[in-house]
């Protein structure tokens, strides 16, 4: 049975924690209070293939530029020789009256990183989310 862990990164609040919870309960929690990292656990059924799913929240306090993140990502990956996927998602797109960045800047960011690109609502959507979920964990099973 093939493991697949993901890392959902990003700065704090921009709704990792929502997103997790989201595609593994279907639940929007509007207010999801945890000051330390957590690791959750799901089996899966893809394509016939049993799968063991791993979702890291570093619920860190930290504000990583995005732009390094991916960067970061990939040079690590390719140094230690490892297989991954990067996915750059713009969450809370139901406030996009009020966006901060524009789509054309997520997707150019993505083109330059390699990676898919995602705009989605954990408040709004949960099919967009379990879809996005499933995308990475097909691609990263397929590595
Ligand atoms: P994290 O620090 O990245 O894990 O962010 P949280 O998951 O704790 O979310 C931070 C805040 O943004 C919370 O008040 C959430 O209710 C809110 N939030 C998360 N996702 C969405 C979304 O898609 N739409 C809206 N309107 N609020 C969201």
């Amino acid at each position: 049975m093939n493991d697949i862990k993901v890392a959902v990164l990003g700065s704090e609040g921009v709704g990792k924690s929502a997103l997790i919870v989201r595609f593994l309960t279907r639940r929007f929690i509007g207010e999801y209070a945890s000051s330390s990292e957590c690791i959750y656990r799901k089996r899966l059924s893809i394509d016939g293939r049993q799968l063991n799913l791993e979702l890291y929240d570093p619920c860190s306090q930290a504000k990583p530029s995005i732009v390094h993140l991916i960067r970061e990502l990939h040079l690590g990956a390719t140094k230690r020789d490892v297989d991954s996927v990067v996915f750059l998602v713009g969450n809370k797109q139901d406030l996009c009256h009020v966006r901060e960045v524009s789509r054309e800047e997520g997707q150019q960011l993505a083109a330059e990183g390699k990676c898919q690109f995602y705009e989605l609502s954990a408040a709004e959507h949960y099919q967009e989310v379990a879809l996005m979920f499933s995308k990475v964990v097909r691609n990263a099973s397929l590595n």
